[in-house]
């Protein structure tokens, strides 16, 4: 399956979590193998000059891990506060709906690490910013970040301005 046939795969679905918000469901990706082939080959295609995948709690995940796993890299989770055992650094950030608090594991990132940022997903930014805060918190340097789907019209990229993003498709 191509690229683009696999991203097509991916569907609206109104009102959820909460009334008003459009989301994009990703999971028949997943589910289909030569299409989360063609989406993890694509996100590690973006990388470059990289040494390790920070991958976004939860579905960033799946793509991190495979991502990591292709181009023989590890890979470290960015958690929903509470989650991790020993926590490196803390960052808040803002949801397309809600407020949160993302942590990173203390003691896996070398400083000066050249950290790739995965996630499935870019809405308003919040999230992959407050990802690139602890990557830098903990003294590493985002190489950049990569995503599946951009949601352009909430512009995520904005709060993302000055960093390397890469999304496959944006809507
Ligand atoms: P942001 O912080 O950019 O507003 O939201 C991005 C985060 O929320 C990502 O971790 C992503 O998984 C999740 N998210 C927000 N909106 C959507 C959506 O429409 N679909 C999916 N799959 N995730 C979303």
């Amino acid at each position: 399956m191509d690229l683009t046939e696999a991203l097509a795969l991916i569907r609206r679905v109104p009102d959820f979590p909460e009334p008003g918000v459009m989301f994009q469901d990703i999971t028949p990706v997943l589910g289909t193998p030569s299409a989360f082939k063609a989406v993890v080959d694509a996100m590690a295609g973006t990388l470059d000059d990289v040494d390790t995948v920070v991958a976004i709690d939860a579905r960033g995940f799946f793509f991190g891990a495979a991502v990591a796993y292709s181009l023989g890299l590890g890979v470290i989770p960015v958690r929903k506060a509470g989650k991790l055992p020993v926590v490196g650094g803390k960052a808040s950030y803002s949801l397309e709906y809600g407020t949160a608090e993302l942590e990173i594991p203390a003691g896996v990132i070398e400083p000066g690490q050249r950290v790739a940022v995965i996630d499935d997903v870019l809405a308003t930014g919040g999230t992959a910013a407050a990802a690139c805060e602890l990557v830098e918190l903990a003294k590493g340097e985002v190489a950049g970040i990569t995503v599946v789907l951009e949601i352009g019209a909430l512009d995520g990229r904005s709060r993302l301005a000055g960093r390397k993003l890469d999304t496959l498709l944006t809507v």
